[in-house]
């Protein structure tokens, strides 16, 4: 089913049942006082957190949510009956915005409810305007309109993880052999046009695509999958060796090639979000088995900016490094 991430719906509280005019109808008395009751309220629509990032998928088709109406009031006063409120699920970390009011609502966690329209009130029957002065009183008002808007639905994936790096960094491959998430792989850019989550041991881990140069200026697909990793807690930077080769054979230093790298997905996360950019940083060094196994070590020594992070150096063909790397991971985000 193909990922969705954005959606617009309009919906529709219920409306007011109308107040009715009647009367009693009692036994030896020709004319019966006013018993015409009130209209129910229309039903509220609501929206509800559910733990499903695919969820919207399923509105695609939807043109709108319509709450159920309030009944019509009745004879002897009775109220009619409220309509029901409508519960609509969205995934936990939607973001719904009211396109007529502006007013923005959060779904943060399952189960969580969220007013987003308000049903109707029901009309007054007329056994409501009976006074002394108006004993037999022939008014009644109509049920007032439910509430009614267009929305944007937005959904940040709320990801204990986030894999960023440049693309061919290793960053699906890494998600597939970690989690069996079974995200397309390629070796060209934008292989990933979406956000493939997988999970690892009850901990989500997100596969970004690709950051390029000017992304957060809009160039490219980065900037808007970004927002997916914003409340993550940590970022795991990929970083290919196969580039460092490439920037070696350039001509370049190969930690340079490696630095050089970093800055640029570093610098984009920056100017997207300094917030993300303040996250915590673990450095995966990619592809290692086109190294030797010394050489990949004294790379990463080289840069000065990894000072203090925790680096892995693993490789997809390499078990016992994969191995590590999950248990880091998992220990780190338990
Ligand atoms: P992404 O763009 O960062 O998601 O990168 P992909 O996971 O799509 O991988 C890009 C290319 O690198 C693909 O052709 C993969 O087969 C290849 N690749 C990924 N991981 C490794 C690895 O550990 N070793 C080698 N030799 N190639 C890898
Ligand atoms: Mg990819």
């Amino acid at each position: 089913m193909a990922f969705i991430d954005e959606l617009s719906l309009h919906m529709k509280a219920g409306r007011g049942g109308d107040g009715v005019v009647r009367w009693l109808h009692e036994k030896f008395k020709e004319y019966g006082g006013p018993s015409g009751g009130d209209g129910g309220r229309g039903g509220d629509i609501y929206a509800k957190g559910v733990r499903d990032s695919w969820l919207l998928a399923r509105y695609r088709h939807k043109i709108e949510f319509l709450a159920e109406d309030g009944a019509p009031g009745e004879n002897q006063s009775k109220h009619g009956r409220n309509g029901e409120d409508l519960y609509i699920e969205f995934p936990v970390g939607s973001i719904i915005t009211n396109r007529q009011t502006g007013d923005v609502f959060r779904v943060d966690a399952p189960d969580q409810t969220v007013l987003l329209l308000k049903g109707g009130r029901g009309g007054l029957g007329n056994e409501h305007f009976k006074a002394s002065t108006n004993v037999a009183p022939t008014e009644s008002t109509k049920g007032k309109a439910g509430e009614e808007s267009d929305f944007d639905i937005e959904v940040e994936i709320i990801a204990s993880a986030g894999l960023i790096g440049l693309p061919n960094a290793g960053k699906s491959s890494l998600l597939n052999a970690l989690t069996r998430a079974d995200a397309k792989v390629g070796s060209y850019e934008f292989t990933t046009l979406e956000p493939n989550l997988g999970d690892l041991y009850g901990h989500i881990l997100a596969d970004i695509p690709g950051l390029i140069e000017g992304a957060s200026e809009g160039k490219g697909l980065g900037h808007k999958f970004l927002r997916h990793i914003r409340r993550t807690k940590v970022l795991l930077h990929c970083i290919s060796l196969e580039n460092a080769i490439t920037a070696e054979a350039a001509g370049e230093l190969g930690a340079s090639g490696l630095e050089q790298i970093y800055s640029t997905v570093r610098k984009e996360l920056e100017t997207f979000d300094p917030e993300l950019g303040a996250k915590e940083e673990i450095i995966l060094l990619t592809k290692s088995d086109l190294l030797s196994p010394g050489e990949a070590a004294r790379k990463a020594a080289g840069v000065s900016a990894w000072k203090g992070k925790k680096i892995f150096v693993v490789s997809i063909f390499d078990a016992d490094a994969m191995k590590e790397l999950s248990n880091g991971l998992v220990a780190m985000l338990n």
